[in-house]
């Protein structure tokens, strides 16, 4: 049967040290200019009342993905289970995709001169049976990744018990990164 991903990202849980971003850059070989994966921090308050406030941006693999929807070449393609993925070889670097994907999630890679975006570590990780790498090193479970369709994950618990805020929703993307928005305020719109 075909899976039902879901990443969600607690902001509540986030304490902005950066280990899912350094892994993310050493899993998939990612150039220092260039990013899958980020954490950015803002400080929030006035002070000396003052906090900082997590947010994550990366490819959300959405269940009507614009990007492909352009591509002329078919490079940019979604598998049976929803994900979508990149043909390194058959990109022509036009960059129609960087352009309509509504959250910043591509970019040319200056290794392989094509578009490159998260993968959900797909390949090297998640067809495996392990968790993205990011997922895998998070100290705060601020993070975490599965199959909707398996009951007993803890995505589907978290997922059961949580507010989710699912990113830029009125485009109707249908992202499978999901966010618990901080509980004192913030925005990803
Ligand atoms: Fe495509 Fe951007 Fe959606 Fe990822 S977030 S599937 S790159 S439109
Ligand atoms: Fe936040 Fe976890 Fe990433 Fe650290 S590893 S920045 S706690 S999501």
């Amino acid at each position: 049967m075909e899976k039902k991903y879901r990443l969600i990202y607690d902001e509540n849980l986030c304490i902005g040290c950066q280990a899912c971003s350094v892994a993310c850059r050493v899993e998939n070989a990612v150039p220092e200019s260039v990013f899958r994966l980020q954490v950015r921090m803002e400080t929030q308050g006035i002070f000396p009342h003052l906090g900082m406030q997590f947010s994550r941006v990366s490819c959300v693999m959405c269940e009507h993905p614009p990007c492909v929807d352009v591509c002329p070449t078919h490079a940019s393609f979604q598998t049976r289970d929803g994900l979508v993925h990149i043909d390194a070889r058959s990109c022509i670097s036009c960059k129609y995709c960087i352009l309509a994907c509504p959250y910043e999630a591509r970019f040319i890679n200056p290794l392989t001169k094509a578009v490159d975006k998260c993968t959900f570590c797909f390949t090297t990780r998640v067809s495996q049976s392990l968790n993205p790498a990011c997922v895998s090193v998070c100290p705060t479970e601020a993070l975490c990744f599965g199959d909707m369709r398996n009951t007993r994950s803890f995505v589907f618990e978290k997922s059961q018990h949580s507010f989710l805020v699912f990113p830029k929703a009125h485009l109707r993307t249908s992202p499978k990164v999901a966010f618990v928005p901080n509980r004192k305020g913030g925005s990803h719109e």
